[in-house]
């Protein structure tokens, strides 16, 4: 994610941000434009806000905000349609069933789940991968274990994702992490996962890519619920060194999750790259005199070859690493990637490539 700034006044602003904290101007999100705005509200149009400011070669945004702004259980600062034709933003559409929000619990929980979603919609919309672009969406169904009912499972199907948003509380995530001997657990990783299987169907299943597809994740056709089984009857497999061909342990379950799994890397390192983008990046690795040249925005030129971005991305990850460990917290990228799950990233890169260009062809 890049790092914004206040069109108003050119401070720093995060993409969470409903006001700068340096003018105090309202802040909002436009999907459309992928811009933060700078707004105050319209002196002739009834909840219509206008940009105060006016990029150049960009006209002033009208907007309205999402319903949802003022709810607590959501808190989003996306903006909507200015026709009023959209009540929801373009991620809160998509949200079909929430928990009980009168659990003040859940309204915690689902606000931390609806920001993870809205960072998911933020990296597909870079890749060309929403509703924006002509794609259709998953829906995203946000519910809570009862007592009497079969617990929630997290995961894909037909479309729909599911989550338990058990998975917002800290203590509950981490000890379901360790219990899984996963080095890396997160509300974005989980929605990533599950994002690589709705786009499976999307992007694979059915084109020229579903043979190369096979050829490098395997067959996908073999009996998902039995090679679940296999997994989770092989126990843990540790946390490192699961072999060369995988991206984490939960890859080797099945094709689709090797695909799911590698799918939510690609999303990170291309988010990371961004991110150290935006604030000019310039690495030398100590021990080494040469400088690498400022890290490439993947964003911005959609030609970059795989390898290229993977030369970047490993020293950032490395110094990524020894700035959390200067904090005294453990690794924020705890991987190693093998020489087989980098083959399988750089499909993925030359899959999602493919559909940049054509929806760039297309405008
Ligand atoms: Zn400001
Ligand atoms: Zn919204
Ligand atoms: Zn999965």
């Amino acid at each position: 994610m890049r790092a914004f700034t206040c069109d108003h006044c050119g401070h720093v602003v995060f993409f969470e941000n409903t006001t700068c904290i340096h003018c105090q101007s309202t802040l909002a999100f436009v999907p459309e434009l992928m811009r933060m705005a700078a707004l105050s509200p319209s002196t002739t149009q009834e909840d219509v806000w206008v940009s105060t400011s006016q990029p150049q070669g960009q006209a002033q945004a009208h907007v309205r905000m999402c319903l949802n702004r003022n709810n607590q259980g959501a808190a989003c600062n996306f903006t909507t349609a200015l026709d009023g034709s959209q009540p929801y933003c373009v991620s809160c559409r998509q949200t079909r069933w929430l928990p009980n929000l009168n659990n003040p619990r859940n309204l915690l929980r689902t606000s931390k789940v609806e920001n993870a979603k809205r960072y998911l919609f933020y990296t597909l919309a870079c890749l060309k991968l929403t509703s924006l672009h002509g794609l259709r969406a998953p829906i995203f169904d946000f519910l809570e274990d009862l007592p009497g009912h079969l617990p929630i499972m997290t995961g894909h199907l037909n479309g729909t994702i599911t989550l338990n948003v058990a998975e917002a509380d800290d203590d509950e995530r981490a000890r379901r992490r360790l219990a899984m001997f996963e080095p890396y657990r997160t509300l974005l990783g989980h929605l990533r996962h599950e994002s690589g299987h709705f786009f499976w169907d999307v992007l694979i299943d059915d084109t020229q890519w579903l043979q190369p597809f096979r050829r490098l994740f395997g067959d996908e056709r073999q009996d998902y619920n039995l090679a679940l089984q296999h997994h989770y009857a092989r126990g843990p497999l540790g946390t490192v060194d699961w072999d060369p061909h995988h991206v984490s342990a939960y890859a080797l379950a099945h094709p689709w999750e090797d695909w799911a799994e590698t799918w939510a890397h690609y999303l990170h390192m291309m988010d990371l790259m961004e991110t150290a983008a935006s604030y000019h990046v310039q690495l030398r690795l100590p021990g080494h005199l040469a400088s690498w040249p400022p890290i490439d925005d993947p964003f911005a030129n959609p030609q970059l070859a795989f390898e290229h971005i993977l030369q970047q991305c490993v020293p950032l990850t490395l110094m990524l690493n020894s700035l959390t460990r200067s904090l005294g917290q453990s690794d924020a990228y705890p991987f190693a990637l093998s020489t087989g799950a980098v083959a399988k990233l750089k499909f993925i890169h030359e899959v999602v490539t493919a559909h940049r260009l054509q929806i760039a062809q297309q405008s």
